[in-house]
Formats: structure tokens, C-alpha cells, sequence
């Protein structure tokens, strides 16, 4: 198939110009909603892209509109290669930034400074550290938190991802919205999304309705400011009045935002991915080392993105265990 000129753009007008590199299916935590209970089976080293490979396929996105490379994972911070990763990526046009729980992120504050990282993503699902364990089966509450406070005093900007459950942390709303008075970071509250391994089912998943009445018994209407998202923002964006932060609710589950979408996903193998929820992948590193012109494949992959959540349109769809078993989980995909 020929390339024609905008090989990012689907169906829908929609242009991606946003590609999250995922660098590794490795982690340090184990966080019960993201990686399965048995674990995953690990790739070999020789289906992974090296940095170089990692950097010629950013490169050839970037040339064709990509402006935002998100890296993540698995944990992007176990890469032993990972100074190498940033400071390739760094030398292309493009707003670099990172997603990371945060366990040994104090050994890259220079690194990320100097290369330009101004925002980091970071997830902490409880700000009690015995809770912290029994999410994560790892007992890094206090590294993760003195991280927090280290990237603050350090000038980051910092957002913060909670996926809310019930019966889990769904009692701390509250505490992580106090958390954004006298720190200036973003708490965003993610609805906990099915993937393979992850024993999902709706009754566990906390929308943006409760939050939303939740926060109306705590706080008065003038006190509860709803604030404007910025452009293809996955948040719906909100602050307490006087406090020096903000939050936000990420509602993929009960009200999806994919016809503003501009993502499409890298995994660690080379595989490219049109959509998170999407359960076919175009294998990019196969041709790639094979000095294949990657652009009609990408562009084909991009067409065929679906409208909604990778075609999981109905809630009778998405709620359906099947549907998300021919999908990865997301320590594989890279949230
Ligand atoms: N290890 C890094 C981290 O935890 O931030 C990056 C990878 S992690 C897969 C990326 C994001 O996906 C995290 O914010 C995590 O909370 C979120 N995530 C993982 N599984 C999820 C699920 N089932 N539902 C909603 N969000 C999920
Ligand atoms: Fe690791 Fe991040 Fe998944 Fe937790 S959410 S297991 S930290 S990749």
C-alpha cells in the first residue's frame, strides 16, 4: 500500500501526534489492578528494541507530526539503558515526559532537568504506606512519597494517578484532594480499566459520578471550581478554591474521550498499537530490522482504529471478560 502525506490521521479526522513508547515489561512494583496475578512471561532480550532501534522508529514518528513522546512502561526506570533512551529522544523536536511510580526516580532528577523534562507523571494509589504494600506487594511507600517532595522542590510539574477501587482507596478521595493544598501538583483519579489477568469487574471500579458526589458532600459549589482542559486533555479538570493544586478524573470506563484521541502506543517490542483498549497490534521492529519502509504499515495500522476504545463501544461490550482476553495487560501494553 502506497503512503499518502498525513499517515497519522485515522478515519476520524483524528491526528496523532502523541506516541507513548513503552521501554520495558519490567517493573519494581507489582500493583495488583496492572499486573496479572501470575505474573507475565518476560520477552527475551533480542525481541526488544534496543535504544537505537527505539530511536530510529521515534524519529520516523516525530518526522511524520508526532510533537509528544510519552516514555513509560512496565517501570521505564529499570532500563539500565534508560540515560541513553532520554538522551537520544531529547536531540528530536519533540515535549518529552515520562510516567513512572517513582520508586528510584531521585537518580534521574539531573538527567531529566538537563534533557528537558518538565512534567512528570507519577502513580501512588494511597497515602497510607501499609495500604501502599498490599497494592503494590512492595514496601517503597516512603521512597515513592520523598520523591514527590523531591521532584516539587525541584521545579517539576507533577501529576499524580490514583486508579480509584472500591473497598480499596476509594475512602481517601478526601485525603488526596487535602494532599493538593499546600502542594502544587495535579492528583488525577483513574477508573480502574479491564485488561488481561486483571480480575476486573464493574462492581470494583469507582466512576466519575461517585467522585463526583463525593466531592459535592464535601465541598460547597463555590468552593469546587471546574477548570478548562486543556486540548486532547484525558481529564475533566477541577481545583479547590485557594488550594495550590488541582485534580482531575480520568474516565475511560463510564464516559471515554476517544473522539478528541491523539495517542497511539509503542510497546516494548516494536509493536504499534492504535488504541489502548485496541486487541491487534502491527508489528513495526520485524520490518524495521529488515530495512523495511515502515510508513505504509503505520499508516495502515492508524486507519484502523476504531472509533471507541478499540471497538468496545457498548458498556454490555467493555464489561465482557472475553472481550479484553486477546488484549495484553497493561504492564505489557504501557499505560
Ligand atoms: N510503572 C509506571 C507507573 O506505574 O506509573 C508506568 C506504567 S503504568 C502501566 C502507567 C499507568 O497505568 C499508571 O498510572 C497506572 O496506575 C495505570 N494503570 C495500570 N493498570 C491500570 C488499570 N487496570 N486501570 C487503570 N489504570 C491503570
Ligand atoms: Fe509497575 Fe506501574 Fe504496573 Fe504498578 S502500574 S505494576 S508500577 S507498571
Amino acid at each position: 500500500m502506497a503512503h499518502s502525506k498525513n499517515i497519522l490521521s485515522d478515519s476520524f479526522g483524528r491526528k496523532h501526534t502523541y506516541l507513548r513508547i513503552s521501554l520495558t515489561e519490567r517493573c519494581n512494583l507489582r500493583c495488583s489492578y496492572c499486573m496479572p496475578v501470575d505474573g507475565v512471561p518476560l520477552l527475551p532480550k533480542a525481541h526488544l528494541m534496543t535504544a537505537d532501534e527505539l530511536f530510529q522508529i521515534a524519529k520516523l514518528f516525530v518526522e511524520e507530526g508526532v510533537t509528544k513522546i510519552r516514555l513509560t512502561g512496565g517501570e521505564p526506570l529499570v532500563r539500565k539503558d534508560f540515560p541513553q533512551i532520554l538522551e537520544q529522544l531529547a536531540s528530536l523536536p519533540v515535549t518529552l515526559s515520562i510516567t513512572t511510580n517513582g520508586v528510584t526516580i531521585d537518580q534521574h532528577i539531573e538527567a531529566l532537568k538537563k534533557h528537558g523534562v518538565k512534567t512528570i507523571n507519577l502513580s501512588l494509589d494511597t497515602l497510607d504506606a501499609d495500604k501502599f504494600k498490599k497494592i503494590t506487594f512492595r514496601n517503597y511507600f516512603d521512597r515513592v512519597y520523598d520523591n514527590i517532595l523531591l521532584l516539587i522542590k525541584e521545579g517539576f510539574k507533577v501529576k499524580i494517578n490514583a486508579v480509584l477501587m472500591k473497598g480499596v482507596n476509594d475512602d481517601e478521595i478526601i485525603d488526596f484532594i487535602k494532599f493538593t493544598e499546600d502542594h502544587a501538583v495535579s492528583f488525577r483519579f483513574i477508573e480502574f480499566m479491564p485488561f488481561e489477568g486483571n480480575q476486573w469487574n464493574r462492581e470494583k471500579t469507582v466512576s466519575l459520578q461517585e467522585i463526583l458526589d463525593e466531592l459535592h458532600q464535601h465541598y460547597s459549589a463555590s468552593e469546587l471550581i471546574r477548570l478548562q482542559d486543556a486540548p486532547n486533555d484525558t481529564a475533566k479538570n477541577y481545583q479547590i478554591a485557594g488550594y495550590k493544586g488541582t485534580f482531575g478524573i480520568i474516565s475511560t470506563v463510564t464516559n471515554p474521550f476517544c473522539d478528541s484521541c491523539n495517542r497511539i502506543r509503542l510497546t516494548a517490542n516494536g509493536q504499534l498499537k492504535n488504541c489502548l483498549f485496541s486487541n491487534t497490534e502491527s508489528d513495526l521492529l520485524t520490518p524495521f530490522r529488515a530495512g523495511e519502509d515502515l510508513r505504509p504499515i503505520i499508516q495502515k495500522a492508524v486507519l484502523g482504529k476504531y472509533a471507541v476504545r478499540g471497538g468496545l463501544s457498548t458498556p454490555e461490550q467493555f464489561e465482557n471478560p472475553e472481550e479484553h482476553s486477546e488484549n495484553r495487560s497493561m504492564i505489557r501494553i504501557g499505560g
